[in-house]
């Protein structure tokens, strides 16, 4: 077992990475050594959880200092933060540039010794519990044996997806997250219909970071930091109707929702049925009534043909007054995440697909509008390569200036100029981990350790 592993990929995964960091361009400019050291940090770091838990708020329906004021006390309240020591470091700041956001720092590693008692849980639970988050029972895959509600037990993350659900221990490679209390009985998790909810209370995590869960539902929602930049970057105005191409869960669409102060009409579009309802009820649960959803495959999203629906998909061409595609991506730059389970082939699977949908979206969009291009993931061909190709396929593009620009300038390799690498924002977590100089502190540490992300604006001429 190891306690901190860096994020394990699949070899032929591996290669392909490190030849994206170590790119001739880039070596040439950076030299070989700091190249490397470069993508040593990434695989480091993309197995921890960013410093800074982000918290956008709905300053539609408060401004953001009451919702401050009112989440410290509830945070407070529900002895979310542990030991009154700790509760003591409940800083939390609002963000100088990004107007609804908060930020928290997280406390962690911690030194947490791990209990005789373990309780294994899938590798998905287990990232969301290096973020803050409790137990869900849905999440536990493996108990001790006579587990009774109210047991102490260490909660471990199952790597590989190896454990068998049901199991009473596990040898395979599994990583600590920290201690809880049990609030489920062994039984209760494995039968028919098992129990929903908290299975594990976590009283000393490995990570420290406030759970949210049940907490001010309407007025914060966790986003990380560089998909609450896209909302702004986009920069939706009242009375505007928007086109979110691939919106479930929803955070982006709701969040633009609430930057137009709920008037005007954003259409979320997702290909997979049941992925809608959880952006309707984010819209609900923001209360967030210009949002229309619609289960829609966005590569056919546009035809002058008859809507199936009145008012949904397919649209007519320039539809839109603006329109992002949050792509679907390899997802490189989620943190934490200690295994990547995909192929090289599944990875090389997105960019065609994203090309697809980039052909659909800059027909949607009327001339003179925003098309705004993101993924969460650090590789060259899904970022900087489709900048290069847009430019170079749809003559109407040009490449804008972002507000906020906060992550770092586009990666060398991909054939764009210093102006255009200059004008595209990507969220490197590597260039920043592991500082310990002034700038490593909130709130400057939130741009910089953040989960691994992508931002192009472009305006259709
Ligand atoms: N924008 C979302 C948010 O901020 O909550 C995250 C979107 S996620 C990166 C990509 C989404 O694209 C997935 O929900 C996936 O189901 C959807 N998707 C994939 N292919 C699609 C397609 N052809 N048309 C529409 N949605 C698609």
């Amino acid at each position: 077992m190891s306690i901190f592993p860096r994020i394990s990929l699949k070899p032929e995964v591996h290669e392909h990475l490190k030849n994206v960091f170590l790119n001739k361009e880039l070596v040439a400019a950076v030299g070989a050594v700091e190249a490397e050291l470069r993508f040593q940090r990434l695989l480091l770091c993309l197995s921890h959880p960013p410093a800074v838990t982000c918290v956008r708020v709905s300053t539609h329906l408060e401004p953001r200092e009451r919702i401050q004021g009112r989440l410290a006390e509830r945070l407070r309240q529900e002895g979310c933060c542990g030991s009154p020591a700790e509760q003591g470091s409940l800083d939390m700041v609002p963000h100088p540039q990004l107007p609804d956001v908060l930020l928290l720092p997280v406390s962690g590693p911690r030194p947490v010794a791990p209990l005789p008692s373990e309780l294994v849980v899938g590798a998905q639970c287990g990232n969301a519990v290096l973020r803050g988050a409790h137990v869900f029972t849905p999440g536990i895959v493996a108990t001790p044996k006579f587990l009774q509600c109210g047991d102490l037990v260490s909660v471990f993350s199952d790597l590989e997806g190896s454990c068998c659900r049901g199991a009473r221990s596990f040898q395979g490679r599994k990583v600590f997250l920290g201690n809880g209390v049990s609030a489920v009985n062994r039984s209760s998790v494995f039968c028919p219909e098992p129990a929903r909810g908290v299975g594990v209370r976590m009283v000393e995590p490995l990570y420290q970071s406030p759970s949210f869960d049940g907490v001010l539902p309407s007025l914060v929602f966790l986003q990380n930091l560089p998909s609450v930049v896209v909302g702004h970057v986009l920069g939706p105005r009242p009375g505007e109707r928007i086109l979110d191409m691939c919106a479930a869960p929803g955070g982006k669409t709701c969040h633009i929702a609430a930057l137009m102060g709920d008037q005007g009409e954003v259409v979320a579009l997702d290909k997979i049925r049941s992925k809608i309802d959880r952006i309707r009820q984010n819209a609900r649960t923001l209360q967030l009534h210009s949002v229309r959803a619609h289960c829609f495959n966005s590569t056919q999203a546009v035809s002058s043909e008859p809507p199936q629906e009145a008012g949904g998909p397919p649209f007519p061409p320039e539809s839109f007054d603006r329109v992002l595609l949050d792509a679907p991506c390899s997802s490189l730059g989620q943190r934490p995440n200690m295994a990547v389970a995909g192929s090289l082939k599944e990875i090389r699977s997105y960019p065609p697909l994203q090309r697809k949908l980039f052909h659909a979206a800059v027909r949607l969009l009327r001339p003179g509008g925003v098309l705004v291009y993101s993924t969460c993931t650090v590789t060259l061909a899904e970022n900087e390569e489709q900048v290069f190709w847009a430019l170079d396929t749809f003559r109407c593009l040009s490449l804008q200036p972002q507000e906020p620009h906060l992550g770092a300038e586009g990666m060398l390799g991909a054939g764009l100029s210093p102006d255009q690498r200059r004008l595209v924002q990507r969220f490197s977590p590597e260039l920043s981990w592991g500082r310990s100089d002034a700038a490593a502190s909130l709130p400057h540490r939130a741009d910089g350790d953040s989960i691994g992300f992508f931002i192009a604006k472009f305006l259709k001429s």
